[in-house]
């Protein structure tokens, strides 16, 4: 089932809507296990008006006709955060409703403020619901239930426990619209413009003069760059890994063509095949104009000495060399995938190359490896989830969230703790460290 966050409020009216529409048409006795209709239940719908992301966490807001920004879907907590459910909601005889949040007892008399948590009284400024089979909540009452929870600013804010920056900035999501970043889907039907130079590229051989390179002045994303250095001085201390060797790291998207020409007149002119084959059998292998992930600066192919030994560069047995089995195995955890395995030709367009590697970042590149995904399956897979929990090895604890254009237009963030980047298909794809491994 597709959870769509904008949508998903609208479902709750429509189930009010049919509720009171087919009252007292039956006159059957009904069984006894068949709930109660509520007593008072909301008659106009909950709306998602905005979010934001900053050093405090992420902010909800909603609208009601009749209450305002007082009232909070359940439904939409369950998306925003796995932790937070109600269990064992039931109806008691007197029209009260019974549920369990966190282990803790509450019961609330739908259309009032009045609660019991803990079977004790409290009274929250505004009424909650039990509406369509749904528990709509009033924000005060969501803040006592749960401690990550705070009812602020007209909204409410999931509070993430990594301390707030001193000068927090908000800005909308949509000025990353359309703007290139890090976890952008490069392939044959989503190519960059060729004007795209590269995303903020560093010189690697200037910076990193430790390791191994086979051309002068090679140029990465700068963040790729970061990650890459750390990952190569992690496997060359490795049993047995021999040095890292750089072959191909940013390509412009002039030196694409040229790559591109030049393989289909090699299979011309060496396995005689026509113009049309020739192009055809090229563009397996090498990727179009506008297509490479080189041309963002965000791919590295490697290789090893073992292969140059052997007069070989870019070839399948990397996989089997010390240096490619440890980059197969550890390089998600420096943020980096391998883009084009085996047997997903279908789905990326390239054949298996066992020596490129794509900078996607963390958390995403983790996920990808362990679900055995690739871009294209995991853009697929964030379109339809639009959010995501998800803890690394070391303990840290990341949301990513998926916003499609109306959903950008009302999310507001702090892009110094929130990483931000278009995905290249129609979306936003937000990143944010929520808690870091040490602290838990
Ligand atoms: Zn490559």
């Amino acid at each position: 089932m597709k959870k769509n966050i904008g949508k998903i409020l609208g479902t709750g009216l429509l189930v009010v809507l049919l509720f009171s529409g087919c009252e007292q048409v039956d006159q059957e006795p009904l069984p006894q296990e068949e709930p109660v209709e509520p007593a008072y239940s909301l008659s106009t719908p909950v709306e998602l008006t905005g979010l934001r992301l900053d050093g405090r966490g992420l902010l909800i807001r909603t609208d009601n006709a009749e209450y305002g920004n007082q009232l909070f879907p359940v439904e939409l907590l369950d998306l925003l955060d796995h932790g937070h459910q109600p269990e064992e909601i039931r109806e008691t005889p007197e029209g009260l409703v019974r549920f369990v949040w966190k282990g803790h007892p509450v019961e609330l008399e739908p259309g009032t403020g009045w609660y019991a948590l803990d079977e004790e009284l409290r009274e929250a400024p505004g009424p909650s619901f039990w509406t369509g089979g749904q528990l709509v909540l009033h924000g005060e009452l969501l803040a006592a239930l749960d401690e990550h929870l705070d009812w602020v600013d007209g909204g409410l804010l999931l509070r993430t426990p990594v301390p707030p920056q001193a000068r927090p900035q908000e800005i909308t999501a949509l000025a990353f619209w359309e703007q290139p970043g890090i976890q952008m889907l490069i392939n044959r039907d989503h190519p960059i413009p060729a004007e795209l130079d590269g995303i903020e590229l560093i010189n690697l051989n200037r910076t990193y003069p430790d390791m191994r390179y086979l051309r002068e002045s090679m140029l990465l994303n700068e963040e790729a760059a970061t990650d890459l250095a750390a990952m190569v001085r992690e496997a060359e201390n490795s049993p047995g890994v021999d040095r890292m060797l750089l072959v191909s790291t940013y390509r412009s998207y002039n030196y694409q063509r040229e790559v591109l020409n030049r393989r289909i007149a090699r299979f011309m002119n060496e396995q005689g095949y026509d113009r049309e084959r020739a192009t055809a059998e090229a563009r397996r292998i090498v990727a179009v104009p506008g297509t490479s992930e080189h041309q963002s600066g965000l791919a590295v192919d490697f290789t090893s000495y073992e292969l140059t030994g052997r007069g070989q560069t870019l070839t399948g047995a990397f996989y089997d060399t010390p240096e490619g089995a440890w980059l197969l195995e550890n390089s998600w955890r420096y943020g980096y995938i391998l883009r084009y395995p085996a047997d997903t030709e279908e789905i990326t367009g390239i054949v298996e190359e066992a020596w490129h590697y794509r900078y996607v970042g963390r958390p995403h590149a983790g996920i990808i490896t362990r679900e055995s995904l690739v871009l294209e399956t995991y853009m697929a897979k964030l379109q339809e989830q639009q959010v995501l929990w998800t803890e690394e090895d070391d303990g840290s604890r990341y949301l990513v969230m998926y916003l499609d254009e109306e959903l950008a237009s009302k999310t507001m963030l702090d892009p110094e703790r929130v990483g931000v980047s278009d995905s290249n298909e129609g979306g936003l794809i937000l990143t944010m460290v929520w808690a870091d491994g040490r602290e838990s």
